[in-house]
Order: C-alpha cells, then sequence, then structure tokens
C-alpha cells in the first residue's frame, strides 16, 4: 500500500478527534525520521517532547529487548528490580522524595491533585477545596486534568468536572494573590507553559506564586511533563528557581518513547495524604517502563544531555532572535533551552506542510506560534540544518 492508501484506511477506522499531516512515518535514526517511502525529515518536535534521546539509541534498545525476554508486568502487588532502580533514580534526579508510577501525563497530574485533595480533607475534614490554575495552561485530556487545564474550547462540553478551579494570569502574581482564599488547597501550574504558546515562568512569578503557597499552607503542583527531564537545560525546568514544589509531575520525556509518567511528592505530602488503597494503576510502573526510565536516566548522565542542551539551546535561541529581526511577521520569541518558540501574527499552519514538504518537523502551540522541540541531542549543525529549510519555506509561504 502506498501512503495516501494507508492514510485513508486509517481515516475509516479511527475517532476523528486529530488533524494528521499526511505523512506515515516508518523508523527514525538519531534527530532524522524516516516515512514508508523513505523520505528523511529532520525532527524538531521529538514526538512532542518525547524522544529526547533521539531515535534508534542502542543502549536504550537492547535494553527494552532483554527486559521483554524476561517480563513486561507483574501488577503493583510486586516488586520488580526495575521499579526499585527507577524509583530511585527518578526520585534522586528530581530532587523529590516520593514517586508515584502513570501510564501518561494526563495520569499524573489526575494523581497530583488527588494528593493535593487528600492532604486537605486530612488538613481540615472539608469536602470543599479549591484549586488555583493558570490560564492557557495545559495538563491533559482527562476529566481532572482537563478541569485545571486553562484553555476553555477544552473544557466547555465536558463541565462541570471536578471542584471549583479558579484560572489566575499566568506571569500576574497578583492575580493568583486575589483568588487565594480559605478553601485554596493548591496552586497547579506549568514551569514553562507548553501548549499554551510557549511562556516561561519569571523567576519573581514562580518564586512568588511558591512564597504565596507556603504563607498560606497550600500546594504548589508543577507540572514539568513538557519543559522536564533537561528540557530548559535543568533537570527539571524547576531547579532553575529557587523553590521546592511539594507535587510535581513528568512524562513525556521521562520513558523516551515508551507511554510512562508520574507525580512526585515531598516526604511531608506523601505522609500526609494518599494511603495505601487511595489510588492504583495496574501497568503503571510495570518492569518494562521501568526498564526505559532507567535507562533513559543513566544515558542522560553518561551522554551529557542536560550539558548539551545548555550550549545548543543558547544557540538556538540566538539564531532564532536573528530570524525574528528579518520576518515582519514574528511577533515574539519566547522560550529556553529546547524548548522555544516564535509568535507570528498569522497562522503557521501553512509553513509547518511547507517545512514538512521539505523534510523538517516542526508543530505549533496554537495557531500563530511556531514550536521548537527537538531530541535533547541536537548539534549546531542541526540547528543550522532546521534554519535554511525554514527560510526556505518562509520565503514560499509569506511571500
Ligand atoms: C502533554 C502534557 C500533558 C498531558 O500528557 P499526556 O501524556 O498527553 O496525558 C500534561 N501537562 C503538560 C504540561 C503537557 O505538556
Amino acid at each position: 500500500m502506498n501512503t495516501s492508501e494507508y492514510i485513508e484506511q486509517a481515516e475509516s477506522g479511527l475517532l476523528h478527534t486529530y488533524n494528521r499531516y499526511p505523512i506515515v512515518f516508518d523508523h527514525g535514526d538519531g534527530v532524522y525520521l524516516y516515512d514508508i517511502e523513505n523520505k528523511k525529515y529532520l525532527d524538531f518536535v521529538s514526538g512532542i517532547g518525547v524522544y529526547a534521546l533521539g531515535y534508534n539509541v542502542k543502549e536504550y534498545n537492547d535494553a527494552l529487548k532483554a527486559q521483554i525476554d524476561k517480563i513486561l508486568h507483574t501488577s503493583n502487588y510486586y516488586y520488580s528490580v526495575p521499579l526499585v532502580n527507577a524509583t530511585k533514580k527518578l526520585t534522586k534526579f528530581a530532587h523529590m522524595d516520593r514517586v508515584f508510577f502513570t501510564n501518561s501525563g494526563a495520569e499524573a497530574v489526575e494523581g497530583a491533585i488527588k494528593a493535593a485533595i487528600k492532604y486537605a480533607y486530612n488538613k481540615d475534614g472539608s469536602h470543599d477545596h479549591e484549586i488555583i490554575a493558570m490560564d492557557h495552561s495545559f495538563h491533559g485530556r482527562t476529566c481532572g486534568a482537563l478541569a485545571v487545564t486553562g484553555k476553555q474550547a477544552y473544557r466547555e462540553a465536558f463541565e462541570p468536572l471536578i471542584c471549583e478551579v479558579r484560572f489566575a494570569t499566568y506571569n500576574d502574581l497578583d492575580s493568583v494573590r486575589s483568588l487565594i482564599n480559605k478553601k485554596t488547597c493548591a496552586v497547579i501550574m506549568e514551569t514553562v507553559q507548553g501548549e499554551g504558546g510557549i511562556y516561561p515562568g519569571t523567576k519573581e512569578f514562580i518564586e512568588g506564586v511558591s512564597k504565596l503557597c507556603k504563607e498560606n499552607d497550600i500546594l504548589l503542583i508543577l507540572d514539568e511533563i513538557q519543559c522536564g527531564m533537561g528540557r530548559t537545560g535543568y533537570a527539571y525546568a524547576w531547579h532553575a528557581y529557587d523553590v521546592q514544589p511539594d507535587i510535581m509531575t513528568t512524562a513525556k520525556a521521562v520513558g523516551g518513547g515508551v507511554p510512562v509518567g508520574a507525580f512526585l511528592l515531598t516526604q511531608k505530602v506523601a505522609d500526609n495524604s494518599l494511603i495505601a488503597g487511595d489510588h492504583g494503576s495496574t501497568y503503571g510502573g510495570n518492569p518494562f517502563v521501568c526498564t526505559a526510565i532507567d535507562k533513559v536516566l543513566d544515558l542522560f548522565e553518561s551522554e551529557h544531555i542536560i550539558d548539551n542542551v545548555g550550549e545548543v539551546g543558547n544557540y538556538l535561541y540566538e539564531k532564532l532572535d536573528e530570524l525574528c529581526k528579518e520576518y515582519d511577521c514574528m511577533k515574539e520569541h519566547r522560550g529556553v533551552g529546547c524548548m522555544q518558540g516564535i509568535e507570528f501574527d498569522i497562522p503557521v499552519a501553512d509553513i509547518i506542510n511547507s517545512c514538512l514538504k521539505k523534510g523538517l518537523v516542526l508543530i505549533n502551540a496554537g495557531t500563530n506560534v511556531l514550536r521548537f522541540l527537538p531530541p535533547l541531542v541536537i548539534k549546531k549543525e542541526h540547528v543550522d540544518e532546521m534554519l535554511t529549510i525554514l527560510k526556505a519555506a518562509l520565503d514560499e509561504t509569506i511571500a
């Protein structure tokens, strides 16, 4: 079958919740993807921040293959060696005390919300609590995660979702302060907003919210699902700020491609929230995905991934800044490390399609923002290659 025949068959069976690009990918190698016609693409999306180590990494693949031959799954009523290793390494890497493994990002957010609500319930016995979340935030598509996602269009048809959620303005400390009342049990936010358009939290804001939370005994939940795992040049983006979240979430890159997530807690929150029977998952943290986490964390260290992001991320930043000066339709360049965006005053869909035709994978974050989310192993030469293609696409589409 050829590409259009595969696409036709897919569209005749799949629930149409995505407008997919007309590409059937087959395999990847390093920072390149190949479709079934063996056309080569430079990847600046990494499966939306998942493939941090790039494609076809032998050590990672070998570890997973070996685990497949042993056992994939045992249920959470038993221990496994990969579970022990992933637990030890991830809590250390994240600077957190306790972890619960999930199968996705949204599920990590669900767990984080449940832990915060249970913590508040233990404290005052009330069932009437509120959460503060941010406008333009994204936390996932399950009901709980959707309830704290600050994009009305995603929530509207599904409301009511969970407890009262009030939305503050990201990077506006007063807007958070004004929403705090005695029912407020948690503030949830991304340390760098991703889907909302790539907005890094300012130092004043992130540290200010943390201080407000401490003063009012409110839990701070940082969603690091997109901005975490080295993407900003730190193990987790919050490590760059003088804060300690009570709960944090991770997913996407933490499994290097296998579906896995986690929420992590401080000892204090762990001691005063979820207990045996309160929460669970059949698959969460099974030996297969924990082998992936274990290997990803090993490779982060041995391949100096975070140092590379620091170096190449700065280069990418400079180059995108220069690019913005050349094109009037570019309004603003934002981001940090390997998580950057350019806001246009026009929709970016045509630009993305043109890039795809020319062998460059880019994606949007909202209608007008072009998002750069490459594998964390890219080099400066890949940035140059990306720019050459992007410029050609720009000249073709906006001229
Ligand atoms: C992707 C994302 C999620 C949801 O993760 P899923 O694995 O798609 O459920 C949650 N929060 C943030 C910040 C994300 O970028």
